[in-house]
């Protein structure tokens, strides 16, 4: 396995790093289970503050982390900025509520008795997480389980190893205790080695669906806790009473946001009747405005993607969908040739159920849009898929968006905004988008110990 940073932008080779050893993941191992063991003797509050130092460490070097995601990955450098200052707020949000998420739950009224649970670290997690969003990811997993005492091995995406390292750096400049928190370049093997070892006791994996069937038999053979946040189809709702100019805008930034690689974002757009051609004229409009160019230049709207094996492999998904049945309503399915990972946008209309493709996730600026009549048609659609991650629905009734909201089966759903992760609110999916909710109150249970005392 090679974990190498290409520049998507210009396919140059920035480094290449040696894979970990098989005594590395030992030594790693057993640094682990070091913190996990004195982290018993502390309490929650005391590593708060170092938590605080790690969100101040990415704010204060906001420029120095995010040229590593913009170089490694192709992200846009203001939204390389932005992600770093989102994963100071992921940590800062555990530093502030993480000890109170924490606090023993009485229990007595409702068995009637003294009872109460207690929460508390079972272990080393190990993290397999993908090139996205190269710190968020990590620090989804990385800060509720500190808080908890259990400590995180980290196996990144191979293309993102500057971003996997600047992150290990990080947590030394804020003094996290060595055994808390360790980046391997480690192998699928190493991987498997790991989740069966008895000292890590979870894992945590952010991917594409078929990893997560890899990671969860893996986890599931050894009877370890897992949590799965996989792929999804997200509808974007825009139904007939929408604010066009908000519509449009969210949905055009819900699917082209990341040069359109979020699980999240708005890749099917369901939009109803009597609204339908207006939305279709303005969103072409707004699609036109995102222009490629070098993602460090400020002036670039629209990213390349994260490498030139993902610009090959939407490009063959796109020939497969058109295939299939389906056809372009805008843009140019054409290549796009020279050594940067560019594709243009598209959006694509004619999607049927039949279609090979039709529940397959796209990966990168590639829209389809359905003229929906009601509500059965849009839930037959919305719900006609294996994923069931988010969604996105405009209206200015919000009544009636909230009760479409309650009916698409999906994990979460916004209204009159794209769908964000905000360091509050749980986030996760359902069906093959996969189990367990990151960040919140619920994100810092999910690898506890969830302990009854009675009497
Ligand atoms: P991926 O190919 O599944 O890779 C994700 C991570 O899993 C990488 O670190 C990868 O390592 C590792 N991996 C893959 N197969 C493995 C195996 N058999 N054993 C051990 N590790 C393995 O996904 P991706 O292309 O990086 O990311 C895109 C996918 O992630 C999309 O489907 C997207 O929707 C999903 N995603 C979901 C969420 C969410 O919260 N639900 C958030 C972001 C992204 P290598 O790089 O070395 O192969």
């Amino acid at each position: 396995m090679s974990y190498r940073a290409v520049n998507p932008y210009n396919g140059k080779v920035i480094k290449e790093f040696t894979p970990s050893t098989d005594a590395e993941v030992e030594q790693a191992l057993s640094a682990a289970e070091t913190f996990y063991q004195q982290a018993k003797k502390q309490s929650f509050e005391q590593r708060a503050a170092q938590l605080a130092k790690l969100a101040a460490e990415f704010t204060k070097n906001c420029d120095y982390y995010a040229r590593f995601i913009t170089t490694n990955m192709g992200k846009l450098i203001a939204d390389a900025r932005a992600e770093v200052n989102k994963t100071a707020a992921f940590a800062q949000y555990y530093v502030d509520h993480g000890a109170a998420a924490l606090e023993n739950q009485d229990y007595s009224v409702i068995a009637k008795q003294p009872a109460h649970l207690e929460f508390s670290s079972i272990g080393a997690i190990v993290a397999v997480e993908p090139w996205n969003f190269p710190y968020t990811q990590v620090m989804r997993v990385f800060a509720p389980n500190f808080i908890l005492g259990n400590p995180v091995i980290l196996k990144h995406a191979s293309i993102v190893p500057e971003c996997a390292q600047a992150f290990e750096t990080a947590c030394q400049a804020a003094d996290i205790p060595t055994g808390a928190f360790k980046n391997l370049f480690a192998s699928y093997d190493q991987v498997n080695t790991m989740i069966s070892d008895p000292r890590v006791q979870g894992v945590a994996l952010t991917g594409s669906e078929k990893a997560g069937a890899k990671i969860a038999a893996a986890a599931g053979q050894n009877i370890k806790k897992s949590t799965m946040e996989l792929g999804g189809t997200d509808v974007c709702v825009v139904l007939d009473d929408a604010d066009l100019a908000k519509a449009v805008v969210g949905a055009t930034k819900g699917r082209l946001n990341n040069s359109g690689q979020v699980c999240t974002a708005a890749k099917r757009y369901l939009v109803q009747d009597g609204i339908y051609d207006k939305f279709l004229a303005a969103l072409k409009q707004e699609f036109a405005k995102y222009q490629p160019g070098d993602p460090l230049d400020e002036k670039t709207t629209l990213a390349p993607l994260s490498s030139k094996s993902a610009q090959k492999h939407l490009q063959q998904q796109v020939k497969d969908v058109l295939a299939g049945g389906a056809e372009v309503l805008w843009g140019n399915p054409e290549p796009i040739s020279g050594p940067g990972a560019f594709f243009n946008p598209l959006i694509i209309t004619g999607m049927q159920f039949d279609n090979p493709m039709y529940d397959q996730e796209l990966f990168g600026p590639v829209a389809q849009i359905y003229r929906v009549t009601d509500e059965a048609d849009i839930l037959k659609i919305a719900n006609h898929s294996n994923y069931g991650l988010g969604g996105a629905i405009y209206s200015e009734d919000l009544t009636a968006a909230r009760q479409l909201a309650a009916k698409i089966e999906t994990g979460q759903v916004a209204i009159n905004q794209p769908l964000a992760s905000i360091p509050e609110l749980p986030f996760g999916g359902i069906k093959h988008s996969g189990y367990g909710r990151e960040l919140s109150d619920l994100g810092i249970r999910e690898f506890a110990n969830i302990k009854t005392v009675l009497g």
